[in-house]
């Protein structure tokens, strides 16, 4: 089969490998459609991953389709079920799982390879992150479960209350899909305080680099986005649309340590700041102690997402309620990956559903 694989720094191959067969309690994928990713974009750059993987490699981690094959021991699947497939699984066993703290797990398995004709699914994750998609639901919209449960993950832990206002700092994906969760309080699906009529969840600031993005993030849900180029004071500009007072939830989406600082300088005394994007490895911040002790704030920082957050992403996805398809800038065949990943680095695209 064609697949891409990673040997470095912005050294993507495609190849001719050879097609996965199933081991016992495994299923093989045909890719139907692999969403690219800006983890994807990051990992390029840096050649590689701390957690996720290690070159050379199958690349991609973000793919539904349908499954060709199973191996022994698979009983509630079978050959031409529609599917979609997290990148990882906890263990259920270790120290952190046993505290169902699953995006700690020691043993989390991840799977690379979605950049490919078929996808090899390793057993735990066919235990545990492996689902059926809804008739209807097109592979493009059912790829994005992964990102989008992180996501939910994030909002889950973010404190966030009806009617806060929200600053969300990075206009990627991520940063688009905190967005429309928080906006339309989709993300605090297993909250009941809902607000009823026009209002929506929260307010939320969005803070970008690219006006065609912020146009996106206007169209999923946010109050107002701001080019954060045109601004000499990202921090003040929040206190002004906050009473003076400064967000109540926080939201990180950029994977920059100088944007992680920026986040809590946005941050109102009691509130919550979530780090969400990865910073480079080896890189640290500062932080005001008296900021941090009298202002109350909570800092914290939140990774990947846990079998529940699948779920609920599959069902909003597969729900409707939010057009998620506005994330998908175009599709394009496996072979103009390379292409795709320089659009990508220029920031021409947001995601690319890329068809085998
Ligand atoms: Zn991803
Ligand atoms: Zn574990």
């Amino acid at each position: 089969m064609l697949a891409a694989l990673l040997y470095g720094q912005e050294d993507l191959r495609l190849e001719t490998v050879e097609d996965p067969t199933p081991e016992a309690g495994e299923v093989v994928v045909r890719v139907g459609v692999a969403t690219t990713c800006g983890t994807d974009l990051k990992v390029w750059r840096r050649g590689g991953h701390a957690r996720m993987l290690k070159p050379p490699t199958l690349f991609g981690h973000e793919a539904a389709g349908e499954i060709v094959a199973i191996g022994q021991d698979i009983t509630t699947w079978k050959v031409g079920d529609r599917v979609v497939a997290n990148n990882s699984a906890p263990c259920l066993s270790c120290f952190f799982c046993k505290k169902e703290e699953y995006s700690l797990c020691q043993n989390l398995l991840f799977n690379n390879g979605t950049f490919a004709e078929y996808l090899r699914i390793p057993a735990p994750i066919v235990q545990h992150n492996l689902l059926p998609l809804p008739d209807g639901l097109p592979y493009a919209l059912a790829s994005m479960t992964e990102p989008l449960a992180c996501v939910l993950h994030g909002v889950a832990r973010s404190n966030v209350k009806p009617g806060d206002r929200v600053v969300v700092l990075g206009d990627g994906a991520i940063g688009l899909m905190f967005v429309a969760a928080l906006a339309s309080g989709q993300g605090e699906w297993h909250s009941s305080q809902v607000p009823k009529g026009e209002q929506p969840f929260s307010q939320v600031f969005l803070f970008g680099g690219s006006e065609q993005r912020l146009q996106l993030g206007e169209k999923l849900g946010a109050a107002k986005t701001f080019h954060y180029r045109q601004i000499e004071d990202v921090p003040a500009l929040v206190r002004e649309l906050t009473d003076g007072w400064g967000a109540d939830v926080v939201i990180e989406a950029t994977g920059i340590p100088s944007a992680w600082e920026l986040a809590i300088a946005c941050a109102r005394p009691g509130a919550t700041v979530n780090l969400f994007g990865g910073c480079p490895r080896e890189t640290s911040i500062t932080v005001n102690t008296e900021r941090l002790h009298y202002s109350e704030l909570t800092l914290k920082g939140v990774f990947h997402n846990t079998p529940t957050y699948v779920r609920a992403a599959l069902n909003l996805l597969a729900s409707r309620a939010l057009p998620f398809e506005l994330l998908i800038s175009q599709q394009q065949p496996l072979t103009e990956l390379g292409q795709v990943f320089e659009a990508m680095k220029q920031r021409q695209v947001v995601k690319v559903a890329i068809v085998p």
